[in-house]
């Protein structure tokens, strides 16, 4: 019996990706084995940060990072080193930000429910510029002026959420934000690979920027990376830190906290629910390691084989495969299975629940059930479970 079974849960089929309500991506056995052998011995936590931090910086190319529990919380320590720098009163007082600058700016079309992260720490998001072009009112997006419009003695910065579509670009929100002086968060938790994403999104000037550790990183799945400024990295760090200690004894290393701004040691900070243990920071670094150099690249084709697989077993059915693949060498391709209701009897999203409720239960990804699309996302996929998948959606197919 599986340690799943033990406890009464029974364990799936992930056709999802590196998805949180799932689990997350599978670690690789050198991260399961640095996490194992992290977990035997004690080391003081800033000092394990403080090394995080030069790791990261190589990574990112920027001055500094920390491993957080997740991009989520990197981007509440980002948005709280914001909104309070080394400033301790502050720090103590969130997220209450009555009486000095708590507002981010952002586009109406990037916020989510991700930026509830932000908000957390006590911001308040200010939202301009409409997308016209989805209310099909117009050719325009947000613009880089409507930022500079919005921004006021209550401004503490800017929100952005990166992806390739984006707009207006990154580098105009940046400098925008740099001319007023406001620093710009990035959450560009899922856009990875490609792997230049780790330096080209900061290499823009962004001043803090998150990612999730386990996503394609394949980090433990409760981590995240937040890089950038130092002079934000150090505040970020201290809100999450444990910091039950003397000032007299306490002593993090300078390239992470810069004690001679604070003028003792903060409480324990907003992030302190946040905790990241030595073992994952550990284990993420490894894995950030593998990644940057291209250790998951050769399962790119693997994939792209098992996929091809899939798409034999369905041929002849009523549905049209296809396999999106971005061409990168790194990201892994999905298959896009669009069934056709009339001929096969049920839709996609019948297809799915079905899918989900059977024996051992599938969970396809539900990304494009709208649509009438199930898509497989392969990064959990191995020889034997491909074949049952594979089997399992045919019959799915035949029995309307
Ligand atoms: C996944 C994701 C997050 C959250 O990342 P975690 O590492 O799970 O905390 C935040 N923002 C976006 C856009 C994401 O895709």
């Amino acid at each position: 019996m599986g340690i799943y079974e033990q406890f009464g849960v029974t364990p799936i089929i992930n056709a999802s990706g590196a998805v949180t309500r799932l689990g997350g991506a599978p670690m690789p056995d050198e991260v399961l084995r640095a996490f194992n052998e992290a977990a035997r011995v004690s080391v003081p936590l800033e000092q394990l940060q403080a090394a995080a931090s030069q790791v990261i910086a190589a990574a990112t190319a920027t001055e500094a990072g920390l491993v957080s529990a997740g991009a989520a919380s990197a981007l509440t320590l980002g948005a709280a080193a914001i909104l309070t720098g080394y400033d301790l009163g502050l720090m103590e007082r969130l997220p209450h930000c009555d009486g000095f600058p708590n507002e981010f700016v952002v586009a109406r079309e990037q916020r989510s429910g991700y930026d509830h992260a932000v908000r957390a720490a006590g911001a308040r998001l200010v939202e301009v510029g409409f997308n016209e072009i989805v209310a099909n009112a117009g050719v325009r997006r947000a613009e880089a002026w409507e930022y500079e419009a919005a921004f006021g003695p209550n401004t503490a910065g800017v929100l952005y959420v990166y992806s390739p579509t984006s707009s207006p670009p990154l580098e105009a929100v940046v400098e925008v934000a740099h001319q007023h002086q406001l620093p710009v968060l990035v959450d560009a938790a899922g856009e990875l690979p490609p792997r230049s994403n780790l330096i080209s999104i900061a290499a823009t000037g962004a001043d803090l920027v998150a990612f999730s550790g386990g996503k394609s990183i394949r980090g433990p799945q409760s981590t995240g990376i937040l890089c950038g400024r130092q002079d934000l990295i150090g505040p970020a760090v201290a809100q999450l830190l444990d910091m039950d200690d003397h000032l007299e004894l306490w002593n993090p290393p300078a390239s992470l906290i810069d004690k001679t701004k604070l003028r003792g040691i903060p409480r324990h900070g907003i992030g302190r629910g946040f905790k990241v243990s030595k073992e994952e920071i550990i284990a993420l670094l490894v894995a950030l390691q593998l990644f940057t150099s291209g250790a998951y690249d050769e399962e790119v084709l693997k994939a792209r084989a098992r996929l091809g697989r899939i798409v034999e077993r369905l041929n002849p059915s009523p549905v049209q495969c296809s396999i999106r693949d971005k061409g990168d060498g790194q990201s892994l391709p999905l298959l896009e299975i669009a069934v056709d209701e009339a001929a096969v009897g049920r839709g996609a999203m019948e297809i799915c629940q079905r899918l989900r409720n059977g024996v051992p239960p599938i969970y396809v990804s539900h990304g494009s059930l709208q649509a009438g699309k199930l898509l497989i996302n392969p990064l959990h996929l191995d020889d034997s479970n491909t074949e049952t998948l594979a089997e399992r959606v045919r019959q799915e197919l035949e029995q309307g």
